[in-house]
């Protein structure tokens, strides 16, 4: 089991809360120090206010704001070991409240704090390092506080000592559990992601033909219609380009339907790496496509049809024997306000031209209304 967070997770962001707490726990320590002494100031009459003062206010700021200063300066720096760095402040931090306090009942379980507070890097190694300097620290002032050692007997050490096990034990209670919903999260996320990369996947599958991988008829409906929309609420131009195999019949009935669908493939192919991304190509039908040309004038949609044309007329298609393939096409430019069918009528006729009057050309319909 790995308690690793994700690299994406921001440890600065959470390494200046840790900070931030350290600074507000130091403050309360000092605040209430002051309190302490006002309140002896005012009920003890042989109070040795210097004593106190030097002992319970000054020594532990300075020894609080030091450790918090270069905790700052490791943080500032982004220092190599900073995390640690910063965990170990928040030990020798405790340690000071310890030393200054040790006549206070229970301060060692300021130690457990540290432990527990390392659990925010969600990491084994850094949870067993807090333990670690907690407990050797806890054990050193042990043996060297004397007023520490004086409060509490060996049955006191070791309930303390009991204590940190279990705060051990209980972080790495809530390091397990964070992980798990971490892995859970992960999956989540992951099962969504592939949801939403099968159903882009459908997506296209309905809208594209399996066999050349063009848009289908339906689709190629379906922007044609919102691009003459387009066309007529701002004169965008548009140019449809009928295109047709050039006796396909004769291919399928010498070489055969799987070498048909070869050719098709290889014409669509060529198709698609012409047109530029404004424009929109698809199977109309059988052996016919049809582009549709945005924003282009007549000129460059012809220009761009002779370029098809010329391609596939030069493709060489090994399964034919030699034998080349061509194509006829029909190019018609939208009249804005005159409909979709004049706009197909138009092609088509251009096409029938283009056949009747030899095939392997293109030729544009030029009149207004067809
Ligand atoms: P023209 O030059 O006048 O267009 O002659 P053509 O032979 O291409 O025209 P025709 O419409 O007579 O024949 C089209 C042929 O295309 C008939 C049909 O078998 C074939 N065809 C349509 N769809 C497919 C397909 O998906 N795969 C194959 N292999 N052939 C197909
Ligand atoms: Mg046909
Ligand atoms: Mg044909």
């Amino acid at each position: 089991m790995t308690h690793r967070m994700s690299p994406g997770v921001n440890l600065s962001k959470w390494n200046r809360k840790m900070l931030n707490a350290y600074w507000w726990v130091s403050l309360l320590a000092f605040i209430t120090a002051v309190a302490g002494m006002l309140y002896c100031l005012a009920v003890t009459s042989s109070f040795q206010l210097w004593d106190y003062v030097r002992h319970h206010v000054l020594l532990p700021t300075i020894c609080l704001a030091t450790v918090l200063l270069l905790a700052e300066a490791s943080n500032r720096k982004n220092l190599r070991f900073n995390h640690y760095f910063l965990i170990g402040a928040g030990s020798l931090l405790a340690g000071i409240m310890v030393f200054f306090h040790a006549d206070l009942d229970g301060v060692q379980f300021f130690f457990l704090v540290p432990i527990i507070v390392s659990v925010f890097y969600f990491e084994p190694g850094k949870l067993l390092f807090s333990f670690g300097i907690n407990v050797l620290l806890f054990f050193g002032l042990y043996q060297l506080q004397p007023t520490l050692h004086m409060q509490m007997n060996g049955l006191e050490f070791m309930i303390t000592l009991f204590f940190m096990l279990a705060g051990l034990i209980i972080s790495f209670g809530i390091m397990g559990r964070g992980a798990e919903m971490q892995q859970d999260l992960i999956e989540t996320m992951q099962e969504q992601q592939d949801l939403l990369v099968k159903s882009i996947l459908m997506d296209k599958l309905s809208k594209t033909d399996a066999l050349t991988e063009l848009y289908n008829h339906k689709t190629f409906h379906e922007y044609l219609d919102k691009l003459i929309d387009q066309c007529d609420q701002n004169g965008m131009s548009l140019h449809l380009a009928v295109l047709d195999i050039d006796n396909f019949k004769t291919v399928n009935d010498t070489y055969g339907h799987w070498v048909g669908d070869l050719i098709l493939r290889s014409v669509s192919q060529t198709i698609r790496t012409i047109v530029s991304p404004d424009d929109f190509a698809a199977r109309y039908g059988g052996e016919e496509f049809a582009i549709l040309f945005t924003d282009k004038t007549t000129d460059v949609a012809y220009a761009y049809s002779e370029i098809i044309r010329n391609r596939i007329e030069y493709s060489v298609h090994s399964e034919l024997q030699g034998r080349h393939v061509t194509i006829s096409i029909g190019l018609k430019a939208y009249v804005p306000h005159s409909g979709k069918e004049w706009l197909f009528r138009g092609a088509d006729e251009a096409l029938y031209t283009a056949k009747r009057s030899g095939k392997n050309q293109t030729v544009l319909h030029e009149g207004r209304q067809p």
